[in-house]
């Protein structure tokens, strides 16, 4: 992106958008009328589906680390894929959403922005704008899409359809379900993800933990960790203003962040590479780095058999209360005393900001993530270890699927 001429992104005017503005009551008002209605376990399910398969492909590999901040490359039929499937959010075309985008970073980097730009007014004020209204600036600065996006044939078919995209969705659903399927798998997806799009973006503006601070800024960024794994790593928003580029959002131990963990999947099927990371974004005299913590450090890739191995050996022992269990981790999730209160008094939870996962060590081996959690509960007594003994091999699939992308 780069600036033809700077613009005033303080002064203008908020005006009502119909087409927004209706857009979003609508699929609200249908999903809660017609929801209710029409509930049942199985459309909750697709909700649920359809909207974190939208969230995680489309908007947070598609539209936001592809296509807006070019992080990572892939295949253009699955860039084409990917960014379809964030149309499918409902937010507005590809085109747009960029251009959308690309305003808000340009002025939030500025000494001062109009509040509608910076989520800078009371939550219901800053709900009424964002979901039903746009801001006119007197003098918008020029702000120019690269030419091989602007001019992509598909991209500007899509920035023309965009909502009638969700019409292939609707008919298939139509077919498999009726029209409780088309109210739960389209309009209470599109209410939620665009409700839940203006949430983070006015909590990761105003609350949460930061890390960096990027100095003379409008507004800063915030992490909002309750909502990483809903967000698909997005709400690390922190890190994402000190480090636009990056494909990576969770940069620091205990950051869960599901859209870099299916980057990695894709990159060891051979269908992404060139992933940019924090160390590769240009140096910012302006940005100020708190935390002491390096950047995850890349952790020893272990066998399948040995993690399983660990994890086998840990839980026969522990579970028959041989041993003292330390548990370790950055505690960022789950707090030391919610661990604490879990595991009982024999467990021991110890705050190990070095470490990047929740873990203890056993018999010179180390057991990580949900096994760990388990095992220490199942460590309480008789009945918390049964439940441990029959949610350990789920755990343990979680575990191996989890250490093929902590790499
Ligand atoms: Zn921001
Ligand atoms: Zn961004």
């Amino acid at each position: 992106m780069q600036h033809s001429h700077n613009g005033n992104v303080v002064n203008g005017s908020m005006v009502w958008s119909p087409v927004k503005s209706l857009w979003w009551s609508a699929m609200v008002g249908v999903a809660l009328v017609g929801g209710w209605f029409t509930f049942s376990w199985a459309a909750l399910v697709l909700f649920l589906a359809t909207t974190g398969t939208v969230l995680l492909f489309g908007h947070s590999l598609g539209s936001h680390r592809k296509l807006i901040h070019d992080s990572f490359a892939c295949p253009k039929w699955l860039e084409y894929l990917l960014v379809y499937t964030g149309v499918q959010v409902g937010l507005s075309g590809p085109l747009g959403l960029l251009a959308q985008h690309d305003l808000r970073d340009h002025a939030q980097r500025q000494p001062d922005c109009h509040d509608y730009l910076r989520h800078g007014r009371s939550f219901w004020k800053d709900g009424w704008w964002q979901l039903h209204c746009e801001l006119r600036l007197d003098h918008p600065p020029r702000l120019a899409v690269p030419a091989h996006i602007a001019q992509d044939r598909f991209y500007r078919f899509l920035e023309r359809t965009w909502m009638l995209q969700q019409l292939p969705p609707a008919l298939l659903l139509y077919a498999l379900g009726g029209w409780p399927f088309v109210i739960w798998g389209v309009c209470a997806r599109i209410g939620a993800g665009v409700t839940g799009h203006w949430l983070i973006g006015y909590f990761a503006h105003n609350h949460g933990a930061m890390a960096h601070t990027v100095e003379g800024a409008a507004v800063q960024g915030h992490n909002v960790a309750l909502a990483s794994l809903l967000t698909m790593g997005e709400s690390w928003h922190n890190n994402h203003h000190a480090y636009p580029g990056s494909a990576r959002l969770g940069l620091y131990p205990g950051e869960w962040d599901p859209g870099w963990w299916v980057l990695v999947l894709l990159q060891r099927a051979g269908l992404a590479w060139n992933f940019r990371l924090p160390a590769d974004c240009p140096p910012r005299a302006e940005l100020r780095v708190h935390a002491a913590l390096p950047i995850a450090l890349p952790q020893a890739h272990k066998s399948w058999r040995a993690t399983v191995g660990a994890i086998a050996t840990a839980s026969r022992q522990l579970l028959a209360r041989r041993g003292q269990l330390v548990l370790e981790g950055p505690f960022v999730l789950l707090s030391e005393q919610a661990a604490h209160c879990l595991a009982g008094a024999g467990v021991q939870a110890q705050r190990t900001p070095l470490r990047s996962r929740l873990s203890f060590d056993h018999g010179g081996q180390t057991v990580r993530g949900l096994p760990a959690l388990l095992i220490a509960v199942g460590t309480r007594n008789a009945f918390t270890a049964a439940a441990a003994l029959v949610l350990l091999p789920l755990a343990t699939l979680c575990e191996l699927a989890r250490s093929q992308v902590d790499a």
